[in-house]
């Protein structure tokens, strides 16, 4: 498939962001109700000397999840273990990691919606009794012996809360959904970063570029970066607004953030199925995309632009949609009005 540059999973280009992660609640722009009610939640815990409670955190790949998972760990001043469900393949690779937490410590599991069914019923009694039942033998003879963990915190991370089964969803005491960032908030996010980068940014280009960042700071700090390419090249390595436009109409990233795939996405639904309504998979098999990317990936971003309406018959093309794409509805179309 086609690389995107505002594609928001991780990629190798991404380790500069590393050195861009905030280290503290101070540095984590937005997001403030959920980082309230951490704050909370992790003072109460450290006064009880208790490890805080596990949490659930969710939402569109890109938002900070493994950032804010970091920050907990720190601010609860315990060590911090990262892990994702598909690199735990069996359930003694889980143990492994279980056994190996201190006390109070954080472990963190990115995409915890793909542990196998083996490995997420070892961490259904770790997480409730902070125990392992490990079964020693075979046939007959096996028993079963019940090993004590240190008690410590799980956070999970997924894109939907849905994709969970319920017995692990239930297990979560802090349940959080993050939101796509605002303009100005990833614009804080740029200005932040550029100081960290030492590239010097006008601050009408920072806007910019956080208009067209899809609301996600991984996109934010990679179109930064490129930007800085176009900066160096063509001025004076200065990034300002002709710049910035200049770059991101190179880089086929529209005033909206929407890129080709996007585009291909309202098209499709358009020319072919009328505007919509129309069903997730008959989407994904006419585009060539997964059903999930179009669903964690594509949807938030243009269902917050109100470009897309999930209906219970399936997804359609609003007017303004249409309006952006500078296509003329056709009056036999079913177009939804929402303005
Ligand atoms: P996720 O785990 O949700 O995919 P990450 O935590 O890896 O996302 O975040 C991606 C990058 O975006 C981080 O390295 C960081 O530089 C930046 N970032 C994410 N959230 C914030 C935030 N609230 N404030 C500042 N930078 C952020």
């Amino acid at each position: 498939m086609e690389e995107r540059l505002i594609d928001s999973s991780f990629r190798q280009e991404d380790y500069e962001e590393v050195g861009l992660r905030p280290r503290s609640f101070d540095e984590y722009v937005g997001q403030e109700k959920v980082k309230e009610n951490l704050m909370v939640f992790i003072e109460a815990a450290k006064q009880r000397k208790e490890a805080l409670d596990h949490v659930l955190l969710y939402g569109p790949p890109g938002l900070g999840k493994t950032t804010l998972s970091g920050i907990i760990a720190s601010a609860m001043g315990v060590n911090l273990k990262v892990t994702s469900g598909p690199a735990i393949e069996k359930p003694g690779d889980l143990a492994a990691i279980l056994t190996n937490l201190g006390p109070l410590d954080v472990l963190f599991i990115d995409e915890i919606h793909r542990l196998n069914r083996a490995v997420e019923e070892i961490l259904y009694p770790a997480m409730e009794d902070f125990a392992l039942d490990i079964i020693i033998g075979k046939g007959p003879s096996a028993r079963s012996i019940r090993l004590d963990l240190s008690t410590f915190t799980l956070i999970g991370a997924t894109t939907r809360a849905g994709l969970l089964t319920s017995p692990l969803r239930d297990r979560f005491g802090i349940i959080n959904r993050l939101e796509l960032y605002t303009h100005e908030e990833l614009k804080k996010i740029i200005t932040r970063s550029a100081q960290i980068l030492n590239i010097q940014i006008e601050d009408e280009a920072a806007y910019e570029i956080a208009s067209r960042a899809r609301g996600t700071p991984r996109i934010a700090n990679r179109l930064l970066r490129r930007i800085r390419d176009f900066a160096q090249v063509r001025s004076n390595g200065v990034i300002d607004l002709s710049t910035t436009q200049y770059g991101l109409e190179a880089l086929e990233v529209d005033e909206k953030g929407l890129d080709r795939v996007d585009r291909n996405l309202l098209y499709c639904i358009i020319q072919k199925f009328g505007g919509g309504p129309v069903g997730l998979d008959t989407l994904a098999a006419s585009t060539g995309e997964e059903s999930d990317t179009i669903e964690d990936v594509y949807e938030p971003f243009l269902m917050q632009l109100g470009f897309l309406q999930k209906t219970p018959r399936g997804r359609k093309v609003t007017r303004l949609a249409y309006q952006h794409l500078k296509i003329e509805p056709e009056q036999d179309a079913q177009i939804s009005i929402i303005d």
